[in-house]
């Protein structure tokens, strides 16, 4: 039986190895910490298709997500459910309604047969009943349409869970630090996330693509929240998200680019910057003495864009030798980009 080894236990490593039990390969996984203790529990929480990739034109991406969303709704609804979205429209602020309507109306066709209630637009009156706090002022509506939402800590120990049950064998705070140490399996995968380049720059052949580190922070409120949001980051093509979550609100998030793998804490200019975004749609202003905690993580996203909001969220494969590398991605497509992933290493063993 072929033997392949798994670095990197976040969501895109588990799910590659997970598929490749599911094939009959022996699988063992390596986590220079523990599984999903980066960013893989550092994300919104959102199993969603991202309403605003349909701007960048990513239309495949966002039916491969739209489509992929069931899955872990299926698998795991014990840890995640779906989630209604309002996106409010003002006057003469952000994108125009006729804009939002459209995209809404496209993600419902790209969302066919995937098990999610359609896109509706409700009146200033219905969104302020469900969402009491916003601001009235030149306000028409809101945009309702619906997404899933996921405990990623959970859920990711959910298919370690799965790994374990196949036999696969999980190493925790074991760092391969050169490929030499794996000479004996008859395949590698590097799915080390922001930390790819280490094992690929290993190798004599430069590598074929180029990551962006991206950090993205959140921000916690004490305070439940009875309706999600997706707003426009004022005077910005960004968009930010607040959130219920685990009985709290749940603001985010950044886009800061950085030159190195580590993520830092959400810094105080992201905290402010998340705090006046939200304070410019709501009547009750939040302060920095609301924030109860925060969290960060790093976006491992492939080079090719100037602005990092545009860079496409989709995935990339390299083979060199016996060692499948892995770039970018998403949590929500993980699972089929493991699938994808396998069939990219069977060449290789074949
Ligand atoms: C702020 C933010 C918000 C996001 N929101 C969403 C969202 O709402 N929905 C969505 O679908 N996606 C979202 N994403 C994207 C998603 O979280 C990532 O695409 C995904 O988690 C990346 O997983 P990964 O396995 O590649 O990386 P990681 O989770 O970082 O896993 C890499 C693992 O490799 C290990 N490792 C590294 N080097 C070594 C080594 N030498 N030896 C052994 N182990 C090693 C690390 O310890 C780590 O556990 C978001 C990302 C960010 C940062």
């Amino acid at each position: 039986m072929k033997k392949i080894a798994v670095v990197g236990a976040g969501i895109i490593g588990s799910c590659t190895a997970w598929s490749l039990l599911k094939r009959g390969y022996q699988v063992d996984l390596y986590d220079k910490d523990a599984p999903m203790a980066h960013t893989s529990q550092s994300s919104s929480k959102l199993l969603h298709g991202g309403l605003r990739y349909l701007e960048t034109g990513q239309f495949k991406l966002v039916h491969k997500a739209l489509q992929a969303r069931q899955f872990w709704l299926q698998q795991a609804p014990h840890l995640c459910r779906q989630l209604e979205l309002l996106f409010p429209i003002y006057k003469h602020e952000g994108r125009p309604k006729w804009q939002i309507g459209l995209g809404t109306k496209l993600y419902d066709v790209l969302a066919n047969g995937s098990g999610f209630p359609k896109s509706k637009w409700l009146s200033a009156d219905e969104t302020l009943r469900r969402s009491p706090h916003l601001n009235t002022h030149n306000l028409l509506g809101a945009y309702s349409f619906y997404d899933g939402q996921m405990d990623d800590y959970q859920l990711g120990q959910w298919v370690v869970q799965q790994i374990l049950d196949l036999h696969g064998q999980v190493f925790t705070g074991r760092p391969v630090n050169t490929l030499a140490e794996l000479q004996d399996y008859d395949a590698i995968v590097n799915a080390t996330g922001p930390w790819v380049m280490h094992l690929r720059s290993q190798q004599d052949t430069p590598p074929a693509i180029a990551i962006d580190w991206v950090r993205g922070s959140h921000l916690f409120v004490d305070q439940p929240l009875q309706q999600a949001l997706m707003l426009p980051i004022p005077n910005e093509k960004r968009i930010f998200f607040v959130l219920p979550y685990q009985g709290k609100t749940m603001i985010g998030t950044t886009e800061i680019r950085q030159d190195h793998p580590e993520s830092e804490p959400a810094s105080e200019a992201e905290i402010d910057y998340l705090l006046q975004s939200y304070n410019q749609y709501h009547q009750q202003p939040l302060s920095r003495a609301d924030v109860c905690d925060t969290f960060a993580g790093v976006r491992p996203l492939l080079k090719d864009a100037i602005n990092p909001s545009n860079s496409t969220r989709e995935w990339a494969f390299e083979t060199v030798g016996k060692v499948l590398h892995v770039y970018g991605g998403k949590w929500t497509t993980a699972q089929i980009q493991g699938e994808a992933a396998c069939e990219e290493l069977l060449k290789c063993l074949n």
